[in-house]
C-alpha cells in the first residue's frame, strides 16, 4: 500500500531545462530569470515582475520597498504562515493582526478600521488555501486611509478576484514557488506590480546595486558601481527560472485538476457532517490547499494519526500566529485574542490535494476519512 502524501511535485521535462542551463555556462540571475519574469508577468496580467529565492523575500523586499521605519504597524492575518508576520519583525515593525471570517479563513474587511492607528502603513492579506480575499473592500479601505497592500498570494498562483487573475489587484503581489505550492521552482518567489518600482525592488534583492550582476560582467556592461542604500541578497538564478518557465506552463492545468480533487471531496463528504470549504461566488481558487473541519466529537490529533496509520497524510494549516511562544511573549497576545482564527484552528485538517494524485487515490482518501469518523 503505498503512502498519499499532503502534496507533490509534479515534474516532467524541468530535467532537461536545468541540464540546458548547468552546461550553458551562466547559473545565476540571467536571461533566464528575466524570461520567467516576462512570462510571469503576462501570465498575471502585471506590468513588472521580480523573480526572488522564497515568497519569504518577495514580502521582505516589497514591504521594506516603502520604506517602513521601527514602530510603523502592519495590519495582516493571524491564520497565516510564520513567514507573513516574520518579515514585519525583520524590519521592525509591528504586526497587527485582525481576525478572519469564518468561511474563507481570509482577513475579516470589516474588522480593519477597528485595527488602524496613525502609525499603520501597510496591509498584507493572505489568500488563504487559494480562495482570494475580498479585495474589492481591503482596496477600498486602503486608498481610503492611504495605506499600500502587499498581496501574500503564496497560495494563490492562477487565482481569480473577480475574472482578474491575482497579481495585477495591488501594490505589489508576492508568490511562492516553495515545493509544496501551486507550481514550483524547490525554493523560488515572484513579486509581481503595476507600479514603476521593479529597479527598486531589484536593488532591495541585490545589495543596493542598481546593476543585474550579469550585465554588469558582461563586456557592454560596466565594472563600476557604488551602492547608496541598503540591501538584501534574494535574487533567483537561472537553475531555478528554468524550473519555473516550465511549472508556469503547466500551472493552469494543475490548477484545473486540483479543482477537480476538490469538487470530488465535495461531493462525497458533504454529508459526513464535515463542513467542507466554499469558495465565493466571484472567485476563483486555485485549491492550494483543501481544508475541512472536523465535527466537534472528533479527536483531531487521532484523526490525523489514524489517517497517517492508514497511508494518508494530513496536516493543519496553520496555528494562528498569535499563539506561538515568539509572539505571545512579545507582545503578550493570549488565547481568545482572535476567535474565529482560533476557532477555525481546532478543528481544521489539510487533505491531501496535488495534480498527481488519482481519482483512485482520493476514492481512498475519501474512504479512509468515512471510516476514520466513526
Ligand atoms: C509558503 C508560504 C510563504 C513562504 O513562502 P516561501 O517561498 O517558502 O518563502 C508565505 N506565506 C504563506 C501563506 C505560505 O504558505
Amino acid at each position: 500500500m503505498k503512502f498519499i502524501p499532503l502534496s507533490k511535485p509534479y515534474i516532467t521535462d524541468e530535467i532537461k531545462k536545468i541540464s540546458k542551463v548547468l552546461k550553458s555556462g551562466w547559473l545565476t540571475s540571467g536571461p533566464k530569470t528575466e524570461e520567467f519574469e516576462n512570462k510571469f508577468a503576462r501570465y498575471v496580467n502585471a506590468k513588472h515582475a521580480l523573480a526572488v529565492a522564497t515568497c519569504t523575500d518577495a514580502l521582505h523586499i516589497s514591504l521594506a520597498s516603502l520604506n517602513i521605519k521601527p514602530g510603523d504597524e502592519i495590519i495582516t492575518t493571524p491564520m497565516t504562515f510564520i513567514a507573513t508576520s516574520h518579515i514585519i519583525e525583520w524590519l521592525k515593525a509591528r504586526p497587527v493582526f485582525v481576525d478572519i471570517q469564518e468561511d474563507t479563513f481570509n482577513i475579516n474587511p470589516d474588522k480593519l478600521f477597528d485595527a488602524m492607528t496613525f502609525k499603520t502603513k501597510a496591509i498584507i492579506p493572505v489568500h488563504m488555501a487559494g480562495h482570494p480575499c475580498d479585495m474589492k473592500e481591503i482596496t477600498k479601505f486602503s486608498k481610503a486611509n492611504n495605506l499600500s497592500v502587499i498581496e501574500d498570494a503564496a497560495h494563490a498562483p492562477g487565482a481569480e478576484y473577480k475574472d482578474k487573475k491575482i497579481g495585477s489587484l495591488s501594490y505589489a503581489t508576492c508568490f511562492s514557488f516553495y515545493a509544496t505550492k501551486n507550481m514550483t521552482t524547490g525554493e523560488g518567489g515572484m513579486i509581481t506590480t503595476n507600479e514603476d518600482i521593479k529597479d527598486k525592488l531589484q536593488k532591495l534583492s541585490y545589495f543596493g546595486i542598481d546593476k543585474e550582476a550579469y550585465k554588469r560582467y558582461d563586456k557592454k556592461g560596466k565594472w563600476y558601481y557604488e551602492v547608496d542604500s541598503l540591501g538584501y541578497k534574494c535574487n533567483m538564478d537561472s537553475i531555478h527560472a528554468a524550473i519555473g518557465i516550465e511549472q508556469l506552463k503547466k500551472l493552469d492545468s494543475f490548477n484545473k485538476r486540483r479543482r477537480k480533487i476538490a469538487e470530488l471531496y465535495t461531493e462525497e463528504l458533504e454529508d459526513t457532517g464535515i463542513i467542507t470549504p466554499i469558495e465565493k461566488p466571484y472567485v476563483k481558487s486555485s485549491w492550494h490547499l483543501y481544508i475541512i473541519r472536523l465535527p466537534k466529537s472528533i479527536n483531531r490529533a487521532k484523526f490525523i494519526d489514524n489517517m497517517a496509520k492508514n497511508n494518508v497524510g494530513c496536516s493543519v494549516h496553520f496555528l494562528p500566529i498569535h499563539l506561538h511562544p515568539y509572539y505571545r511573549k512579545k507582545y503578550g497576545f493570549k488565547k481568545g485574542d482572535f476567535p474565529v482564527a482560533e476557532k477555525v484552528y481546532e478543528n481544521m485538517v489539510s487533505l491531501p490535494i496535488y495534480p498527481l494524485m488519482s481519482n483512485g487515490d482520493v476514492e481512498y482518501v475519501i474512504k479512509t476519512i468515512k471510516r476514520c469518523l466513526k
